[in-house]
């Protein structure tokens, strides 16, 4: 019980591409950007199973972003017809690449990465995949011009991606969603049928990550505006309750989030945010601990993997590495409470 995980993404090592940066340009190219990533995630799965994480990523050493690393293996998506557009709700600016044709998934996209990750790591591996609605939100669409039509048709793509990733040997396939936060009626009206379709028939673990994002100043400055309470995931988990999505990631950690809306997903494993990561300031033991205990009013530790807020891959690579180190040791020192240890 209380197994411990990631979000997902980790910092690269500053001899891959520039560090705290999110869209950082790599440092290498050609076969030594193809070699650099493999020996990239190599170093990130061997240091989270060394410092004692249970269930691993590739730290997301392979891709650009998390959404249009995807998107690179995708007919329809013109990587050449980049413009600059407002996303989530217009909180900040992406130069992102524009839908001009029916999208249709050609290859696997991340088929070796899978197979490497699974040959190399000893723990079971979690793979993380961007969600068709935070697909949509992030891309510019000169084809669709529906929003929901587009996300239809990357749910789709994304199928047979999870399908390939599983048959690789994921243990978990997560689907990043920091859109659900955003635009509430559309995930009722399509997000959450967006993602179902997404996952369907995938033979491991599903997941969705739902966050209020990295800690760059335009998230910490949308958060200012969202009041004493964070109650967006009142909209969502009812919804997800219902869903076959099996694990749900959430922010928790410094964080508004009233702790009894994890009682809305009664059935589903609850990925708790335990470490924040907004702030350099490293949790100890204990606030983990402590954030990990208040969850457990609300979910039984059999359901609860405590788990980062979102993504570390702005942060200070020594800093995010000290940050699991604090993770996994309060979910160790409630596991001893519990006899469990
Ligand atoms: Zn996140």
């Amino acid at each position: 019980m209380l197994r411990t995980t990631i979000a997902g993404s980790l910092p690269k090592p500053a001899w891959l591409a520039e560090p705290k940066k999110l869209w950082a340009p790599w440092r290498l190219d050609g076969e030594m950007l193809a070699a650099g990533k493999r020996d990239a995630v190599l170093a990130t799965v061997k240091r989270q199973e060394a410092i004692g994480i249970d269930i691993v990523t590739d730290g997301e050493q392979s891709r650009h972003h998390f959404v249009h690393g995807f998107l690179v293996g995708i007919d329809g998506v013109d990587f050449a017809k980049k413009q600059v557009i407002g996303i989530r709700a217009d909180r900040y600016k992406a130069e992102a690449p524009t839908v001009t044709g029916p999208i249709r998934r050609v290859r696997s996209v991340h088929g070796a990465e899978i197979r490497f990750l699974r040959a190399h790591a000893a723990k079971p591996v979690k793979f993380t995949l961007p969600g068709p609605m935070t697909i949509v939100d992030t891309l510019a669409d000169a084809h669709y011009r529906s929003r929901e039509k587009l996300a239809m048709a990357f749910a789709e793509a994304l199928n047979e991606e999870a399908l390939d990733l599983a048959a690789g040997g994921a243990d978990v396939i997560q689907f990043d969603e920091p859109a659900f936060n955003v635009y509430p009626e559309e995930v009722r009206d399509w997000g959450i049928a967006a993602l179902e379709r997404a996952a369907r028939g995938v033979p491991c673990a599903t997941a969705v990550h739902i966050c209020y994002g990295y800690g760059i100043p335009a998230n910490v400055a949308w958060k200012q505006t969202l009041g004493r309470e964070w109650r967006q995931y009142e909209d969502v988990f009812p919804l997800l309750a219902r869903s076959a999505i099996r694990q749900v990631s959430l922010e928790c950690a410094n964080s508004r989030v009233p702790l009894e809306l994890m009682g809305l997903l009664a059935g589903k494993d609850v990925l708790v945010g335990a470490i924040d990561v907004a702030s350099d300031a490293v949790e100890s033991a204990d606030q983990v601990a402590a954030t990990i205990r208040a969850a457990m009013k609300h979910v039984p530790p059999a359901r609860l993997y405590p788990c980062t807020n979102c993504g570390m891959a702005p942060l200070d690579a020594e800093l995010a590495w000290a940050k699991l180190k604090a993770l996994v040791a309060g979910a160790t020192l409630v596991r001893k409470e519990l006899g469990a240890a």
